[in-house]
């Protein structure tokens, strides 16, 4: 069993139903246990500003999946709920990342482990750090996720805020 942890976004309303059925769909998913789950984030949107309020979430999985079945997995998640790519980090009503599968270090076309926009991301930041403040993200020079919200413009963290309790958007 690999240890991923996952981030899950929205933006398209109804955004909490998008996140409830993103995450009954990983759970129903033979291959997938999800293990725990960061409160919902209420997040100003980054990079293409004009768009709504993000909800955001980090969860920790088990998976016996490899990392491209895994992201196929990801893909046809969003691709049931709804997603169309038209603006590249525009709206969504689904956005499913990988942001950290195991010690895996890759770099290929398909898939990039860890995230390489986590770093920058006070949006998944600040949930990854709520549920695993003890794991070093296995990068070069892994850091801590604390360590990197640390170095975050205070608008980028302010920008993120707690919408619900942990896992009251669970049911
Ligand atoms: P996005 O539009 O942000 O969901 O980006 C999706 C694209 O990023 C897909 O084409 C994936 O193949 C690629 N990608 C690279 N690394 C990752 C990752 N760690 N998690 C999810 N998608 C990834």
């Amino acid at each position: 069993m690999k240890n991923v942890y996952l981030a899950l976004g929205s933006n398209i309303e109804p955004r909490e139903e998008y996140i409830k059925k993103a995450l009954q769909a990983l759970n129903a998913h033979q291959q997938i246990a999800i293990i725990k789950k960061s409160s919902v984030y209420k997040t100003a949107p980054v990079g293409y500003t004009d768009q709504a309020n993000f909800l955001n979430m980090v969860i920790e999985v088990e998976t016996s999946l490899l990392p491209l079945d895994l992201l196929e997995v990801c893909q046809s998640i969003e691709k049931q709920l709804g997603r169309r790519r038209e603006i590249r980090f525009g709206p969504r009503t689904i956005d499913l990342d990988i942001l950290i599968y195991n010690q895996e270090n890759r770099k290929t076309e398909r898939l990039t482990l860890p995230h390489p926009r986590m770093y920058e991301r006070a949006f998944v930041l600040i949930p990854l750090d709520e549920i695993a403040p003890g794991l070093v993200i296995p990068a070069e020079n892994g850091k801590h996720a604390a360590d990197y919200i640390e170095r975050l413009p205070e608008s980028d963290i302010k920008g993120v805020r707690r919408w619900t309790e942990k896992g009251s958007a669970e049911e």
